[in-house]
């Protein structure tokens, strides 16, 4: 068996020895993502699973061994982990846990030490905790991001911002009901192969398997409705995970809506450039500036791409990170980098001006940096945007899903109400 090895501060290490042997279970923060994410960590050789549990109830199980002051998107994810120890089979001696460390000014930050002390309580201190992150923080000899894995990465979050946009413009419309559900089955078994094929790095490849998943969804026969459009957005966890938000696309969706959900590589990308603007307005490394502002480039270059092939074949796509940006010119300083800052204010306004104005702010409870930029910008983004239709929904530990959807209902109820006024107005 691997020998558990400390550093000098009492961490557990994840050893090469540890990586042969180990499962790495990873939470499933986005499923649209991580999946993705997971062939990836698979074909780099790592033994990796993912977490789908998604009852609500897992919370208590983080509640028990954590301060219940600390953030629900952190309860949540402790609660999943514990929940996997002890109730699904894993060999505590032969797991590691993989959690996303921002290394931002919000409580994100500190998920791993909640994570490690929950964990000590519960009695699986000798379970490593690998911190997966962007600054270099808590290296782990078995756990690499090395260029090849960070390719693969990028690839798998430009599948999954393509695939999220197809199939929510597509499933609302689709004449036999499950055949969009269907091509994504067919992409996730295409891109499990991409993933594991040597060849993953060429731009060709990439370009190939970008139009081999529009052509798979392309061929779903959709009905000429009209359905309001409805915007997600808010805290990075909530907003993605159906287990953070009580599966509110799907509600949406049964709602009669069509789902416009923000695509994940733009939070990536707000994360890198707050951290150039941060060294150009306080000071810091201007190589560390440099090397980032290349990295936001590049990943433009190639998303363009992507965008391009989805634009040709009739589908909306989301706007330039750089676009993006320039909207809050006016409405929040772009130095706003605290939880989603700036970002959950642009994509709100890109939302708004691009046809879907009826938005669901979603935020944990006592999330006070986006009860800022989201909650805290409604009344100014009203006053410019009358058509805006906003409604800011709670996630907490005692969430009640009758209050949340009564809510979002009202919202959409409102939605419906003004896309028959327009519709009429058009007709006249
Ligand atoms: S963004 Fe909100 S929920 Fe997330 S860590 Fe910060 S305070 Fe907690």
């Amino acid at each position: 068996m691997a020998e558990r090895v400390y550093d000098e501060n009492g961490r557990l290490i994840f050893t090469e020895e540890m990586r042969e042997e180990y499962t790495v279970l990873i939470p499933q923060m986005a499923p649209y993502y991580f999946t993705y994410f997971l062939d990836a960590a698979i074909s780099e050789g790592y033994k990796a699973e993912l977490l789908t549990t998604d009852d609500y109830a897992l919370i208590h199980e983080g509640m028990k061994y954590s301060h219940n002051d600390i953030c629900v998107p952190a309860m949540l994810v402790i609660g999943q982990f514990i929940d996997a120890l002890k109730k699904k089979g894993y060999d505590a001696d032969k797991v590691a846990l993989v959690i996303t460390q921002t290394g931002g000014g919000c409580r994100a930050s500190n998920y791993i030490a909640l994570l490690r002390k929950a964990l000590a309580k519960a009695g699986y201190e000798h379970v490593p905790v690998i911190s997966l992150n962007a600054n270099g923080f808590e290296p782990n000899p078995g756990f690499k991001v090395t260029p090849r894995l960070f390719h693969k990465l990028h690839d798998a979050l430009v599948f999954g911002d393509v695939v999220m946009g197809l199939v929510n413009q597509i499933r609302p419309y689709e004449v036999e009901p499950g055949d969009t559900d269907r091509a994504r089955e067919d992409v996730d078994k295409m891109l499990e192969a991409y993933f594991m094929h040597k060849k993953t790095f060429t731009w060709r490849r990439h370009t190939k398997m970008t139009k081999r998943i529009i052509e798979r969804f392309s061929e779903v026969r959709m009905k000429p409705l009209n359905k309001p459009k409805v915007g997600i957005v808010g805290e990075i966890y909530v907003k993605y995970s159906p287990l953070g938000n009580n599966r509110l696309e799907e509600t949406l969706e049964e709602a009669g809506c069509e789902v416009v959900v923000p695509p994940l590589y733009d939070f990536f990308l707000y994360s890198f450039d707050s951290r150039a603007h941060d060294i150009k307005r306080y000071g810091g490394p201007w190589k560390e500036r440099l090397a980032l502002r290349v990295i936001v480039a590049y990943i433009e270059h190639r998303r363009k791409k992507a965008r391009k092939m989805m634009k040709k074949a009739g589908f909306a796509v989301s706007i330039p990170y750089k676009a993006l940006k320039r909207l809050v010119d006016g409405f929040i300083d772009i130095g706003t980098h605290t939880g989603e800052g700036w970002l959950l204010t642009a994509e709100m306004i890109d939302l708004i001006k691009h046809g879907a104005p009826n938005i669901v702010c979603t935020q944990p409870f006592g999330c006070l940096p986006n009860h800022i930029v989201g909650k805290g910008m409604i009344k100014k983004l009203k006053k410019h945007y009358p058509e805006s239709n906003v409604v800011t929904i709670d996630y907490d530990t005692s969430a009640s899903k009758v209050n949340q959807n009564n809510r979002i209902h009202l919202m959409v109820s409102n939605a419906k109400r003004r896309l028959q006024e327009d519709t009429r107005e058009t007709s006249l």
